[in-house]
């Protein structure tokens, strides 16, 4: 069932249920169906709307500020970069407003994480995680874009590949049957794009799931800790003999009081109301009495509700925080070619010869590869907010789209950075500098080999008229001899792929759950999105996402019966 503000017409109190998700995107809405389908009660709360497809559309504008965070660009700065995150905000979270190309989980970032202390992912003993895999890709109908579905954008990017002798490849998506309007973006109108909306969400209301929409959590309270809940019964730790039975009574008293282990409140608004000049929307207040929590609010979020609830054991929230910058390069072709790249599907082709998936091959370079190259050019506002430029020179590119082409680097980084209540610090490292400048340099390859007549690279300030400027863009990495390129707040750098502030580790003093994603520290509270990565993946990501949730949700089952 999915209930929204209209849906209520006074404060309301649920529960006591087995689990209460906090999010519905693609970690959360996995959870939800697996969950519901094992026997739990489940609770969701989605701080977006719900938009039936018949309520998506062509709107640019209208769409991307009701179906992704207010304010689309949220900033993360650091000393001397500027990450501008972008997420989604409804039901069915980042999914919906995804372009859905889709990778599996890398074997070597789980290589990565086995080395971390995460032993549940070992693909070589853990049958399970290739059969999570396959399962999900079935449910989700993950296939390749036939080769005639290209648009003209993503036959640029193939053609200069395959020039070039660098490998190429037809995207996977989760899609049924694409009626290609090149919308996804926005949402897909005619619900064949198989996101958690119009997947996991809609199978598990079959289990009765509800889902309130509009619904911000706000804090997560504890009720009676237990004596493994470290450092919550810290006190209870450092206590002794009568003052230890004198605790160990005041938390069996709170136990028998309270309806559950935990209290989540929430405050539910009419998510598609617009906002009033004054004031805060009206709300109805929510109150959910749970036995367990998931976070999966996604990165940003579960860290700041985690903080806010004081929720922070060995000072772990909100550390750890990692994304996968990307950045756009535009070409100019030939007035004689209609590109009108925004026609058809958006991304449906990726060079995927310097992904970091390759990085045990002779000629990879782990200085400098680790990255996709994709071609991304989507309708016009959100092309206005993340092409090189600014001012007349930005408005004549506009001007001129139709002409334009446009391939965007994503880089696996390895940077961290931090979440905190009120700020998003990130710096991207040396050697994100030095990969995000080589592929500038691929694509502009890619495109002169094309037929491109002009490139304006995401460097700040640097056009080429020809292929023999290329290596001016190697030269931008350093300036009066300090590091530079893409090391400049001036560098337009975006990304819809975040990890961490709530990590996965073997070690309870620098990170929040275990290999299972259940907090160390605190039995019952759990991490199921993109917060509980320890690394970057290297790859588009809602499908690792997806697979972590789900095995999260088995171990959840495995170690939890329903009440
Ligand atoms: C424009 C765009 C394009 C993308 N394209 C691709 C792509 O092509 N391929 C790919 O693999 N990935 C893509 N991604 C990334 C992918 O969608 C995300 O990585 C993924 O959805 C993250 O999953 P998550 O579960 O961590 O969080 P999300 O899917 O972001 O879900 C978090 C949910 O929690 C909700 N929430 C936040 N705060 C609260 C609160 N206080 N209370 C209740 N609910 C809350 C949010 O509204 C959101 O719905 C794209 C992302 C964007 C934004
Ligand atoms: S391009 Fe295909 S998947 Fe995307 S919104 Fe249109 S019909 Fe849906």
């Amino acid at each position: 069932m999915i209930i929204q503000y209209q849906d209520l017409t006074q404060s309301k109190t649920v529960g006591p249920v087995d689990v209460c998700i906090i999010g519905s995107g693609a970690g959360g809405g996995a959870m939800a169906y697996y969950l519901a389908r094992a026997g739990f009660s489940v609770v969701v709360l989605e701080k977006g709307g719900y938009y039936p497809p018949a309520e998506l559309g062509r709107k640019e504008l209208y769409m991307l500020t009701r179906i992704e965070a207010p304010t689309i660009f949220t900033p993360a700065t650091g000393e001397y970069s500027r990450v501008s995150l972008i997420a989604g905000q409804c039901y069915g979270g980042g999914t919906v407003a995804s372009e859905s190309v889709t990778w599996d989980l890398p074997k070597v970032v789980m290589e990565d994480w086995v080395k971390l202390g995460l032993k549940s992912f070992d693909p070589e003993k853990n049958p399970k995680l290739e059969a999570y895999q396959a399962e999900l890709n079935k449910l989700l109908s993950v296939k390749p874009v036939a080769m005639e579905h290209h648009n003209r954008c993503n036959q640029i990017l193939a053609i200069g590949a395959q020039r070039e002798g660098i490998r190429w490849k037809s995207s996977d998506r989760p899609v049924d049957f694409c009626f290609r309007c090149g919308n996804c973006t926005q949402g897909c109108h005619y619900g064949v794009k198989q996101d958690a909306a119009n997947t996991f969400l809609t199978w598990s209301h079959k289990f009765k799931t509800e889902v309130y929409c509009g619904a911000e959590a706000d804090r997560v309270k504890i009720n009676f800790p237990t004596e493994a809940d470290y450092p919550y019964s810290e006190k209870l730790k450092a206590a002794s003999g009568s003052a230890k039975d004198d605790l160990l009574r005041e938390l069996a008293s709170r136990k028998n009081g309270a309806l559950a282990k935990f209290t989540v409140t929430a405050r539910v608004v009419d998510a598609k109301a617009p906002a009033p000049r004054k004031g805060g929307l009206d709300y109805r207040s929510l109150t959910v009495h749970s036995h367990n929590v998931v976070m999966a609010a996604g990165p940003v979020a579960t860290s700041r509700i985690l903080l806010k609830s004081k929720i922070n054991p060995n000072g772990v929230v909100g550390t750890k925080f990692s994304t996968q910058p990307g950045s756009m390069n535009m070409a100019r072709f030939p007035q004689n070619i209609e590109i009108r790249g925004w026609d058809g599907i958006n991304d449906s082709t990726e060079i995927y010869h310097y992904a970091d998936i390759f990085r045990n091959e002779p000629y990879y370079d782990k200085d400098k590869h680790g990255f996709l190259c994709e071609s991304a050019l989507s309708l016009p506002w959100g092309m206005a907010n993340i092409l090189p430029g600014a001012g007349k020179e930005l408005l004549a590119v506009m001007k001129d789209l139709n002409h334009w082409s446009g391939i965007e680097a994503i880089i696996k980084s390895d940077a961290y950075g931090r979440i905190t209540e009120d700020d998003i610090k990130i710096d991207i490292s040396e050697r994100d500098n030095e990969a995000m400048t080589f592929a500038t340099w691929v694509i502009g390859r890619v495109f002169f080999r094309a037929g491109a007549r002009e490139i304006r690279t995401a460097l700040p300030g640097l056009t080429l008229k020809s292929p023999n400027q290329l290596d001016e863009i190697f030269k931008y990495r350093f300036q009066n001899g300090k590091r530079k390129g893409f090391m400049v707040k001036q560098a337009n750098l975006y990304s819809g792929h975040h990890f961490g502030g709530a990590i996965m580790g073997a070690d309870r003093t620098s990170s929040f759950a275990d290999d299972t994603g259940e907090c160390h520290d605190l039995k019952g509270l759990w991490v199921g999105d993109g917060s509980s990565f320890p690394t970057t993946v290297g790859v588009n990501c809602a499908m690792s996402i997806m697979v972590v949730a789900r095995k999260i949700a088995d171990d959840f089952i495995a170690k939890v019966k329903p009440a």
